[in-house]
């Protein structure tokens, strides 16, 4: 008699995880969602026999995955067919020369000395620092929320300035364990994975090639939208309600407290609490009352986008590994670029991906399935890119690179193409400014400045997700979820397991 409810607004990977937490604590779920299936930006879509994850391709920090699935009471590799894709990628720089990070030591060696004499040992040496930034930042700041300023500000946590290397800039940072400018950027480009440059990443971040070198970079058989099917069977086991084509207009508000949701056809929804899983500037830019929040996340710094090309082919592309990531020279002025001018590098670095690699089943036999990411600066909300110019660029620089690896005909044996460029993430997901990642990770919005898993005002409002605490990426949701769950079940007095 006596269950009380909550309304999730977003059926992204934060929200169905939320959704499952809550609901195993007895809460009455319900998760409202605008698209017509679930997992936002973890989405897929098939044509023709081709298979495509149009988000996340990268299965990252396995650990992370093992211990959320475990929390949610079941087995992530019960529910999972992984299997690990080494070497992860396959870099190829803009004078022909390749390097494939593999967690086999004796090829590291062979391939870092030839590049650059003796950087076999800085690899390792900036291997152990990542593994000690991995071990602190989840320890520390990723696996727990801050819910008071002194939580943050503590004298216990004086030690992370120095071992975490917070004010150091990652690419700078590099010059203590490489010489060559190929080799900072194989180990700095997935700062973009934040949002960041290296050029003003913390150092921090050494632990995300450390996670994917040690750890492992894996693939779910059936493509990544696999996890989200995963958690919905979860969400549904345990009583989760899902409304689907189901826009939420406005979280309905009293002084003190969140009522319930207006949906966009007019309905009045109520419940005990609200949890928004969509992306958080969007939130309090168009579901909440204009009160000044909304103005001070329009000034915080935002991820860049990117412009994905999905391809069916009619004949395979065996010379493409699962991940190949050409980086291109002039690394600094690309992330320039993005960064600061919001557009289209002139000589983009980017990724392709071809899943077909690791699962036959996702393409046709005899064809192909290839996915290319290119990034570029996210929406300038003073003036309007020409994303028409913008894309046909991007699709010349893709085969441009792809001539590196000998591949010179692709344009003739692309059957359809479907392109989703900074609009569409807005569009599709509501994500502010067609940000891939949401906020973006540096130094002022990481920890305590990361906004909130619940409302300061609003007590029974919370957050999920991306823009929230801890950040984005897949694994992160997850931890996201957990988070934000506590808190609700704290708040309403539930006792944990
Ligand atoms: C191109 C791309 C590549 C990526 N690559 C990787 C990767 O390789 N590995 C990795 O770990 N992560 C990757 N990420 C990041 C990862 O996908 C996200 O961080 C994660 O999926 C975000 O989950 P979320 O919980 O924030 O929810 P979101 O995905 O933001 O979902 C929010 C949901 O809310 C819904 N919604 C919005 N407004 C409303 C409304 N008014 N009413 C009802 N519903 C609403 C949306 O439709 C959406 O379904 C990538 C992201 C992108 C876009």
């Amino acid at each position: 008699m006596n269950q009380k409810s909550i309304l999730i607004v977003g059926a992204g990977l934060g929200g169905i995880a939320a959704a499952a937490h809550l609901a195993q604590r007895g809460l009455h779920v319900t998760v409202l969602e605008k698209n017509a299936r679930p997992g936002g930006r973890c989405d897929h879509f098939s044509r023709d026999g081709h298979h495509f994850d149009t988000g996340p391709t990268l299965f990252i920090m396995p650990h992370v995955y093992e211990d959320e699935f475990a929390a949610l009471g079941t087995s992530l590799h019960s529910m999972l067919d992984l299997q690990r894709v080494d070497p992860t990628y396959r870099l190829v720089f803009d004078d022909g020369s390749h390097l494939a990070l593999t967690s086999d030591l004796k090829a590291m060696e062979d391939q870092l000395e030839a590049i650059e004499p003796n950087s076999f040992e800085g690899f390792l040496r900036y291997m152990d620092e990542g593994h000690r930034h991995y071990r602190e930042a989840m320890e520390h700041l990723v696996n727990r929320d801050f819910r008071t300023a002194g939580e943050f500000f503590n004298l216990r946590n004086v030690p992370l300035i120095f071992s975490l290397k917070p004010f150091s800039r990652h690419y700078d940072h590099m010059s203590a364990y490489f010489d060559e400018p190929r080799l900072k950027s194989a180990f700095t480009f997935q700062d973009v994975y934040m949002g960041l440059s290296p050029f003003e990443a913390p150092a921090t971040f050494s632990m995300m090639p450390y996670t994917e070198m040690a750890h492992g970079v894996w693939y779910p058989k059936g493509g990544l939208y696999r996890v989200v099917e995963a958690l919905m069977e979860i969400a549904r086991q345990t009583g989760v309600e899902f409304a689907f084509d189901t826009a939420v207009k406005q979280i309905e508000l009293n002084c003190t407290r969140a009522k319930g949701v207006i949906l966009e056809d007019g309905q009045h929804l109520t419940a005990d609490a609200v949890l928004a899983n969509a992306d958080l500037p969007y939130v309090y830019q168009n579901l909440l009352p204009s009160d000044g929040q909304a103005e001070q996340l329009a000034h915080k710094r935002y991820s860049c986008s990117v412009i994905s090309f999905f391809w069916g082919v009619d004949r395979p592309y065996t010379a493409l590994g699962p991940h190949t990531l050409f980086l291109a020279d002039d690394y600094r002025a690309n992330f320039d670029e993005i960064i600061r001018d919001l557009t289209l590098p002139t000589n983009p670095s980017l990724y392709i991906h071809a899943p077909a690699r690791l699962d036959p089943a996702m393409a046709p036999a005899g064809e192909d399935t290839l996915i290319a990411v290119v990034p570029v600066g996210h929406m300038n909300e003073h003036e309007d890119q020409d994303w028409k110019a913008l894309v046909k660029q991007a699709r010349q620089a893709v085969f441009r690179r792809l001539e590196l690896l000998g591949i010179t005909d692709l344009d003739a044996h692309i059957k359809f193409e479907t392109c989703f460029t900074p609009l569409s993430w807005r569009k599709r997901y509501n994500l502010a400014r067609g940000s891939t990642h949401g906020l973006c990770h540096n130094l002022m919005q990481l920890g305590y400045f990361r906004p909130s898993n619940r409302h300061a005002r609003y007590h029974n409002l919370y957050f999920v997700g991306a823009s929230t605490h801890p950040g984005t990426g897949m694994p992160t949701a997850l931890i996201s979820a957990r988070l934000a769950a506590q808190r609700v079940v704290e708040d309403f007095g539930i006792s944990l397991n």
